[in-house]
This record gives structure tokens, sequence and C-alpha cells, in this order.
């Protein structure tokens, strides 16, 4: 994904910054230059890159800060803090209540992910126990509603569709009337796309949105479209009400920051972002966390979201109280590690979890790195027999040659890949110090903990 690259260099402009003796209006311009830089090579909109540093150069005034200020953390949290306005357009969109009837349409170009994005959208819900049901209101692509209709049965979700009326609009009210009578709370229409935006595409979703009224209008977008996407999704607002954006592909070679522009154009958020062609490959999409996560600093909330689907929170209160007092153990690392295999899309959990992104899991990569964090643990289980202490050491000093021999020798492994193990760990351990001191928190209490991480 080019995003990660994006952050990869706007935290290298940070890092660079702080490597500077004196941080002084030379250092900062040519930070917020190599930003501004790495920002429109993602296809951010110009404007949109301009205001921030505007903003920036407002909000650190170096004149003004006293000696004793951390500059690089002013700097960084000013950075911080305006991608995040940048993706946030300040007003929630509305959200669906379970029980309640809402009808939500789908709106996008041909091609864009829509008709997968629908299903994914229905299938989130289901999961959460919501009753929705799937409308294929798109008779113009061939295929369309066989396709609908595929991954609905897959994923059990009613659907409505017609293969001889070439009324999107009747089938549209007709499949909305029958799912309200079936007390369906989350009745999806999915709309025709163009290749291109044509006035026919959008006087047609126009009347789709008058006959079925819906609460909310999802505009959905591929996040390669680059530069293209501020004119695209102004359009699609300007002709129906869109209250919410879904960017999908995020998993590809996107360069991602047309999600921004999205964003700035429909003054909407960007609720869930697609990241593969799975119906789970569908995550939520919060403003804090993911800034977080581009600048590579983790986002712990996401992470222990996850981790509760496996492991409930009141059986990790060990892993908790440990990581409070900077405490990363070999045990730590193997349990976590459990977890992890458990998790499912493993890419998906891993880049929420400070250092295991990049490093140990490359992108496209996910089989490889599933199998190397077997071969750990299988030195690691090996290790159990050298005795419990040595797991829940912190100190790898007490790993001598000869322990490093016998774990080899017990898990099959050359002696290389147990001093690799060693220095993941040691690595691992070094990342999850920094959160020494955290608040332990409480069931629900999640976000607070990526607050205290951003902090
Ligand atoms: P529509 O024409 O907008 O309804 O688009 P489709 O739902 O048919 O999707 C077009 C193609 O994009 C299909 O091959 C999908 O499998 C693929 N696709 C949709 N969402 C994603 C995603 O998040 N990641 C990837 N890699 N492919 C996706």
């Amino acid at each position: 994904m080019v995003l990660a690259q994006l952050g990869g260099s706007i935290s290298r402009a940070i890092q660079q910054m702080s490597n500077a003796t004196i941080i002084d209006e030379k250092a900062l311009n040519e930070c917020l230059n190599e930003i501004t830089r790495a920002l429109l090579q993602a296809d951010v909109q110009f404007k949109l890159v301009k205001d921030m540093q505007t903003n920036i150069k407002k909000i650190v005034n170096l004149d003004d800060l006293a000696a004793g200020h951390n500059k690089r953390r002013i700097i960084q949290q000013a950075i911080f803090n305006e991608l995040c306005k940048m993706l946030d357009p300040g007003k929630p969109s509305f959200t669906p209540k379970k029980g309640k009837t809402s009808v939500v349409m789908f709106v996008g170009l041909q091609g864009s992910g829509k008709t997968t994005t629908c299903t994914k959208y229905a299938y989130y819900h289901q999961k959460k126990g919501w009753k929705p049901a799937l409308v294929c209101a798109d008779t113009f692509r061939a295929g369309a509603f066989d396709q609908l209709k595929q991954n609905a049965t897959k994923a059990k979700i009613p659907f409505y569709g017609s293969y001889m009326e070439s009324d999107p609009v009747k089938i549209a009210e007709e499949g909305v009337e029958r799912f309200k009578k079936e007390n369906c709370d989350l009745i999806i229409v999915d709309t025709s796309g163009r290749h291109k935006q044509e006035a026919a595409l959008f006087e047609e979703m126009r009347q789709v949105s008058e006959a079925t009224k819906p609460d909310l209008v999802i505009f959905v977008m591929d996040s390669s479209i680059g530069q293209a996407a501020f004119d695209q999704a102004q359009a699609f607002k300007q002709s129906v009400s869109v209250g919410a954006v879904i960017i999908t592909k995020m998993d590809g070679h996107a360069r991602g920051g047309g999600a921004l522009s999205a964003v700035a154009a429909t003054k909407s958020p960007v609720i869930f972002i697609g990241t593969g062609e799975h119906m789970d490959e569908f995550e939520v999409f919060d403003v804090k966390p993911f800034v977080s996560r581009l600048l590579g600093m983790g986002d712990l909330s996401g992470f222990m979201d996850k981790i509760q689907e496996v492991v409930p929170m009141d059986q990790q209160p060990e892993l908790l109280q440990m990581l409070s007092e900077g405490t990363f153990t070999l045990r730590i690392m193997y349990e976590q590690f459990q977890n992890l295999l458990k998790m499912g899309p493993i890419g998906q959990v891993f880049s929420m979890l400070p250092g295991f992104s990049s490093e140990l899991m490359p992108k496209g990569r996910e089989k490889e790195s599933q199998a190397k964090i077997k071969r750990y643990m299988t030195m690691m289980d090996s290790m159990t027999n050298e005795g419990k202490w040595q797991l829940d050491s912190t100190n790898p000093k007490l790993m001598n040659e000869s322990r490093v021999m016998r774990i080899a020798r017990g898990s099959g492994r050359p002696v290389r890949d147990v001093m690799e193990m060693l220095d993941e760990y040691k690595r691992l351990a070094k990342v999850w110090s920094k959160m020494k001191g955290l608040k332990i928190p409480k069931k629900g209490e999640m976000s607070a903990l990526s607050r205290n991480m951003n902090a």
C-alpha cells in the first residue's frame, strides 16, 4: 500500500528534523516541505496540502516557544492533528440503529467496488446481530444481479432483484417495500455505476433516491483514482446527498491520498475501508487510529478490540498489567503470536500493533510471515523445556550460547533462526517498553489507550 510509504516519508521527515541540533525556522521549513512533497506524491489535492502547511506554521510559532519546550513533540502533534483534520469533516454520518429500519443507498462509478462493498457492509452488520437485506437496483451492468445474488447467498443475506425488469427505480422501490414488511433493519440498495460520470447516471441515482428515501447515501470510491477523487466525489455529492464515504482497494497499489480529497469534497466522513476482495476484508475507519498507523505509531485501540474477539479482555489482565509496567517477556510475545494466528486476516491485525507491521509482516507476504511466526513459536516451545523462567525473563543476556544451541537442537532449527527470533523479541520489547505507565483500560475504554499512545 503506497499510503504506508506516505506515512514512512512523513515519519522520516519528522525524524530528520529531530536529529537537527537546533530546531529553527529552517529545520521546520525543510520538514514541512518534505511532508508537502510526500502528500502531493500521494495524490492529495494541492489546496489541502497548502492549507495544512499554513496551519502548522501558525500553530508552531518557534519564536514564542520557550527554551524548555519539546519542539519536536509540538511539531509532531501539530502534524498529527492537521492530518486528522483533513480526514475529519467535523460532523459524524448518520448511524443506522439496530432494530429500527434504515435504508442505505450505495453510489459510485462502475468498478469502484460498490457491489462487493454492499455485501461487506451487510455481512459486517449481520455479524453484529442486525437483520440486513440487499436490493440490486443496478440494471445497467449485465451480471450485476448475479454477482449480488451470489455474494448474498454465500453470506446468507436476503436479496431482491430482477432479470426481467429494466427500471431500477421500480426494483428499488419494490425491494425496499418488501424488506420493510419483513422487518429487516438495514436495507441496502446497490445502484448502477458507469465508466464515466454522466448525466444519465446521476439522473437515475436521483430518482432511486427519491423513490427509496434513504437515511444514508454512501459514496464508494476506489482508492487508486488519485487526483480525480476530488472532482468525482464532488459530482456525486451535487446530485444526491452523500452522507458517508467508503474507500475500497486500500490493499492495492493505491496512492491513497484520494481518500483525504474525497472527505474534503463531500464533507462526509470515511466510515469503512475495503482491504481485499473477501467479505471480511473490511475495516471500520477511525481517523485518529488511522493517522497514527499511517505515521507508524500503531493502533492499539483497534488491536485491543480485535484481540477481544478472540480472547475476552477479562482474561487478559496479566498482559495489560505487565505492559503497563513496561515488561515484555518472551511469554507475552508467544501468547500474542498465538492470538494473532487465531484472529484472521492477519495483515489487518498486525498493522494495528506497534512494531509488528512492516518489519515482521510485509504487505502481500502474509503466508510467509505466518510461517515465520509458527517457526518462532516452535522454537519458543522448545524453550519451555529449558525452564519456565526463561520465557518470563526480560533479560535476553541470560540466553547464553549453550542455551541457544539447546533450543536450536530441541526445535530442529538452525542456530541462526534462534538468533533471529531473539532479535525480533528484542526489537518488539523496545517498541513495547514505550507503553510503560499506560493506564490500564477497562472494557469499553479502549480509545483512551490509543489517545495515551498518541499523546
Ligand atoms: P462495482 O462495479 O462498483 O459494483 O464493483 P465490484 O463490486 O464489481 O468490484 C470490482 C472489482 O473490485 C471486483 O473484482 C472486486 O472483487 C474488486 N474489489 C472490490 N473491493 C475491493 C477491495 O477492497 N480490495 C480489492 N483488492 N479488490 C476489491
